[in-house]
């Protein structure tokens, strides 16, 4: 067990595996990849608590393509051999083109299926046969309520980002797609947070798993300078206006709290004569696809979006994450940093902080476990004031809420 693999080469991978693996400019494998692939080439269950950021998609998309070279008879029509579920249609997308690239020498027939376009040529694609179907939830039960996916040949199970997929509301759907799975199957969970629901889940579907774990910390914050800035609300857009102008940035993804606050900035910094992209909930498939698409070709250098459409984002050229607001829940904040410091490059995470958002950073630093440095040295620097800290005390309301429940824990 003190054996420690620092190359890639020891796995055991086939080597047009290896071969892409180099391509892809891949020397030393990350910690997941270092602790899953051994166990998942012995075709073992896995409990990955990792995040996107993490090199989890290597660390399943390699051991499985190397299984599937060994039993490497054709997927008969409509039948899947890997399912992967995955929360939104960018993560899906961008498994799906991360297993082509590994799988290149060996073409296997894959697919990815999403909601929000037509259904026609995602069933076309199934009905051919599939060693590899990347899905989200709604639109693969969809497919299935049609009945157009067989299956019986099913050996591989893989949920990415498990507890997005429950945080977006589909634990009824998932819980249908399991039901109609052969029972004997390997199958991999991931999870960047362990929730009750996501340990039942992994309970329930695993069997004699291998845990592994990394922690964000670990992976993320270490290698993207974090700063925080204090600010007055009327002076945001103009801090953030300074920023855009001094620093040097090659991309910039600034992260609002809602979709209205999204279409808000984008007018404002279209004002300015910036050429901004945009993606939240409200757009459709083919806006978000065509405002991402224009930011990874460098068309434009700032993308605006909320939390829920930019999970899984990668894109390696992104210099700059900007919080124009701080997420409500802490670990979304982990999240959006790491679109930064991609694939062993540095990065920045600006975060813009006003007085009513100042116990949302607490809790983020409380999450990450460090205090992030504060620039003072900026044209719009705010110090909140004893007295004006005063003013957002947790109010009266949630003080009589809290001894309420004082009250009641005594109470039992
Ligand atoms: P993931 O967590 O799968 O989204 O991967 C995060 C990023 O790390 C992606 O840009 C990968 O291409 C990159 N990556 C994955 N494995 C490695 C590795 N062993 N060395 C360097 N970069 C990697």
């Amino acid at each position: 067990p003190m054996t420690k693999i620092t190359d890639f080469t020891t796995f055991g991978l086939d080597s047009s595996l290896l071969e892409q693996v180099k391509a892809k400019g891949y020397t030393t494998p990350t910690q997941i990849q270092m602790d899953s692939i051994p166990s998942l080439l012995e075709k073992r269950d896995l409990l990955g608590i990792a995040q996107t950021g993490s090199g989890k998609t290597a660390a399943y998309s390699l051991p499985i393509l190397h299984k599937f070279i060994q039993d490497k008879k054709k997927m008969p029509a409509s039948c899947v051999r890997c399912l992967i579920l995955a929360p939104t249609r960018e993560l899906a997308s961008q498994i799906q083109k991360n297993i082509d690239y590994y799988g290149k020498l060996l073409s296997p027939a894959t697919a990815v299926v999403f909601g929000g376009v037509s259904k026609s040529n995602q069933i076309t694609n199934i009905e051919c046969g599939l060693d590899f179907l990347v899905a989200t939830p709604g639109r693969l039960l969809d497919l299935m309520r049609d009945e157009v996916i067989d299956y019986s040949q099913l050996d591989t199970l893989i949920l990415d980002e498990a507890d997005t997929i429950l945080d977006m509301g589909f634990l009824g759907d998932v819980q249908t797609i399991l039901n109609a799975l052969p029972a004997k199957k390997q199958t991999l969970l991931f999870s960047a947070t362990m929730p009750k629901v996501i340990q039942e889940l992994a309970t329930n579907l695993l069997d004699n798993p291998k845990t592994v774990e990394v922690t964000p910390e670990a992976t993320t914050v270490e290698t993207i300078d974090q700063s925080v800035y204090f600010v007055d609300k009327r002076d945001k857009l103009y801090l953030l206006l300074s920023l855009l102008e001094n620093d040097e940035t090659e991309s910039i993804l600034i992260f609002c709290k809602t979709k209205f606050g999204v279409d808000h900035l984008v007018e404002n910094l279209e004002k300015s004569n910036y050429t901004v992209e945009s993606i939240h909930s409200k757009k459709t498939q083919g806006a978000r696809e065509k405002a991402l698409n224009a930011f990874r070709n460098k068309e434009c250098k700032i993308l605006v979006a909320t939390d829920i459409a930019a999970r899984g984002i990668d894109i390696d050229h992104i210099s700059h994450v900007v919080n124009y607001n701080l997420p409500e829940d802490p670990s979304n904040y982990v999240h959006r940093i790491g679109r930064t410091a991609r694939a062993g490059r540095t990065g920045k995470a600006i975060t813009l902080c006003v007085i009513s958002e100042l116990s949302l950073l607490k809790n983020v630093e409380k999450k990450i476990r460090m205090k992030i440095p504060q620039v003072l040295d900026q044209p719009f620097h705010k110090e909140f004031t004893k007295e004006a800290l005063a003013e957002f005390k947790p109010s009266k309301k949630k003080a009589n809420k809290k001894n309420k429940n004082n009250f009641r824990r005594r109470r039992r």
